[in-house]
């Protein structure tokens, strides 16, 4: 007797529809929830040329029994639902019965499978949906299927994969959570040539985090434990499809129960430039979900600059019936039925938890007045701006990858009138006073008052457009707290961005002498070690000989670990790991594929910004003249690689306005 059946169509049309299969990791996560499903303790799962090429997930699970291995690949054929009822208390996380359809008919797929209790296994082969060959086998009790050469049928959808590290970061990635959310259960990812993840069974949570990411991750991340009893059941109103069936009961035999919320979230420190961080299992699912996605950000609000993102782990167990899973094909949506209810909640236990651990009010505001040197990378502001309450926003919307926008770069180079780049710099919150002051054309009363007093200058028109050279004719006044620079020429008084302006001469040198193929390096007197995670470590192979071009001799070293020899000259030994890190979390989950020229911009860059001369650093008068005459030198010396500006003028025309003389 087969455990599984084809639903009824009358179960199948309620179920949500759309594509299953989009990419290769969304294949993996089809074969990962089955595999769990199917109570597995171990998975394994191996995939080549980013999953393109292979996807293999092998389990020790209930395997399936002879008969049931071929109905499988029939449409909504699941051995777990069977009415309409079933599907408002969903227990396992597959319940549509389509992801193995959708993935035969979309590749070469071989499924091998035996349950224990039967004696012989079953294999069965399938290409682009058409069953090819159905054999008894000897095969150890669980299922492993391949899935070969995704999308071979399609070329169109095939030509959309990203590229190769992409789609195995992605997968890495998911591999990762879904073994952090099952510390009890053994779990390995192997790409084609080496093992990116293995993970023997530990006792919890913090033990896996441990084992996956290392100590320093563990050390960085605050528990979280809470449980809230439920005052009623969510279903003031029936689900949409059984409001017309009032003689269908809900089920009710239970009290309305209660939430618990357990997970890690990461210390005020710690700030992400995207949500790729935040992970949100509800009942054991992976999840992206907006409701929850907004109460991290209001409980971390102050805390961290709105611009950031935190680390957040948490596992969610709310009873069944209050939690709806048949919201998206691909499930990773839900709908709660009483969302502001768990948004009080979930906000409520995060900001209790960081409080306990860290009461910080003044930090956001510290950490915005201390531009540090990756600051120009973090997402744009704004972006959660105008946000409140319940009122959700598309920012707030899942893992979607959210690069740093960058402020464009400035168009025109000429220090005319209006040319002063001010925005993107608030750091120097005169210059904003200068651009709604100094840009006024039409003189108003009180110049014309001026002029006839005979007080217009004879420098008034010593204001022609500004050449670039006379950067080099700059003298050095002194410095503004130790971090902006000012300096005098005719051309009236200048304030630079040492940090900014010294990035900016590095960026261009580190590009030149990668041309030359002469970069600069340093060694280190012992091999520094640095800890990536598996999606690092995809994303590192990728670029590793583009590193290795500027300057950074690394290799391999054991599984998840880097050996670094040398590095790019000028980059300060502590800042090495945070450095790679920077490189690392910028390539990974990159939505468009990596040319070349990205590459090396983003390297040159970022090594640029960790050797450059800090903000709050006094420098010598011959130092501030040597950073000027570099500046001077650079193609583009008014804007630093992220595109924030280096240099502000105070013409002689924008003083004069200012004191009413013209
Ligand atoms: P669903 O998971 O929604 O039921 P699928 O198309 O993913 O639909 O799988 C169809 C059925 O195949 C499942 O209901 C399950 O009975 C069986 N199955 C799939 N994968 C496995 C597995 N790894 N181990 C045991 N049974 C499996
Ligand atoms: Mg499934």
């Amino acid at each position: 007797m087969g455990r599984i059946h084809v639903l009824s169509e009358h179960v199948a049309n309620k179920i949500a529809a759309g594509e299953v299969v989009e990419r290769p990791s969304s294949v993996v996560k089809e074969l990962l929830e089955n595999s769990l499903d199917a109570g597995a303790r171990r998975i394994r799962v191996n995939v080549e040329a980013g999953g393109r090429k292979l996807i293999q997930v092998i389990d020790d699970g209930c395997g399936m029994l002879h008969d049931d291995a071929l109905l499988a690949f029939e449409r909504h054929a699941t051995s777990k639902i069977r009415t309409d009822n079933d599907l408002v208390r969903i227990t396992t996380l597959g319940f549509r019965g389509e992801a193995l359809p959708s993935i035969a008919s979309v590749s070469r797929l071989r499924l091998e499978t035996r349950a224990p209790e039967d004696a012989a296994g079953t294999v069965v082969e399938i290409a682009g949906g058409r069953i090819l060959t159905v054999e008894e086998a000897g095969l150890p009790a669980g299922t492993s299927i391949s899935v070969r050469d995704l999308f071979f049928n399609i070329p169109a959808r095939r030509k959309f994969l990203k590229a190769e590290p992409t789609e195995l970061s992605h997968i890495a990635s998911l591999v990762t959570h879904y073994a952090l959310a099952h510390p009890e259960m053994h779990w390995e990812l192997h790409s084609a040539t080496n093992a990116m993840l293995i993970a023997p069974p530990v006792a919890d949570y913090a033990q896996r985090i441990y084992q996956v990411f290392g100590k320093e991750t563990l050390d960085q991340l605050i528990p979280l434990s809470a449980m809230m009893p439920l005052l009623h059941t969510g279903l003031p109103q029936p689900p949409p499809w059984r409001q017309h069936e009032p003689e269908e009961e809900a089920p009710q035999e239970t009290g309305p129960g209660e939430i618990r919320l357990h997970g890690f979230v990461s210390r005020p420190e710690i700030q992400k430039l995207n949500r790729n961080s935040i992970f949100i299992f509800v009942n054991g699912r992976l999840i992206r979900d907006r409701v929850v996605q907004h109460a991290l950000t209001e409980a971390y609000r102050n805390v961290i600059p709105p611009t950031v993102y935190p680390v957040v782990l948490l596992f969610l167990e709310v009873p069944f019936t209050e939690v709806d899973v048949n919201v998206h094909p691909s499930k990773t949506e839900v709908r709660f039925r009483q969302s502001s209810f768990l948004h009080e909640f979930i906000r409520d236990s995060v900001r209790a938890a960081l409080m306990k651990a860290r009461p910080v009010p003044a930090f956001a505001a510290e950490i915005n007045a201390q531009p540090t040197a990756s600051q120009a990378l973090t997402p744009s502001r704004g972006e959660l701006d105008g946000e409140s309450a319940l009122q959700i926003t598309e920012a707030d919307a899942g893992f979607a990858l959210r690069e740093a926008e960058l402020p464009p770069l400035p168009q025109s180079l000429q220090f005319g009138n209006e040319a002063i780049q001010l925005d993107g710099n608030a750091a120097v919150p005169v210059a904003r006073f200068g651009a709604q002051t100094f840009t006024n054309a039409a003189p108003g009363p009180a110049q014309e008052q001026a002029r006839a007093n005979g007080c217009t200058s004879a420098l008034a028109d010593d204001d022609a457009p500004v050449s670039l050279d006379s950067l080099s004719t700059l003298k050095p006044l002194g410095q503004i707290r130790d971090s902006f620079i000012l300096a005098v020429n005719p051309q009236g008084l200048w304030i630079i961005d040492q940090h900014v302006a010294h990035e900016r001469v590095l960026f261009e040198k580190i590009l030149s002498q990668r041309l030359a193929h002469a970069p600069e390096r340093q060694q280190l007197l012992m091999p520094l070690l640095v800890e990536l995670t598996p999606s690092q470590m995809a994303v590192f192979a990728d670029i590793s000989d583009e590193l290795n071009h500027n300057g950074f001799e690394v290799e391999p070293f054991g599984t998840r670990t880097i050996a670094v020899k040398t590095t790019a000259a000028g980059v300060p030994p502590a800042e090495i790991e945070h450095l790679l890190h920077e490189i690392l979390e910028q390539f990974e989950r990159e939505e468009q594929s990596l040319n070349l020229e990205k590459i090396r911009t983003r390297i040159a860059a970022s090594i640029a910004c960790h050797a450059a001369i800090k903000v709050n650093m006094p420098l010598e008068p011959n130092k501030m003249e040597w950073l000027l005459q570099e500046l001077a030198k650079t193609d583009c010396p008014m804007s630093c690689p992220h595109g924030r500006p280096i240099v502000l003028r105070y013409s002689v025309r924008d003083i004069q306005r200012a004191f009413k003389r013209i």
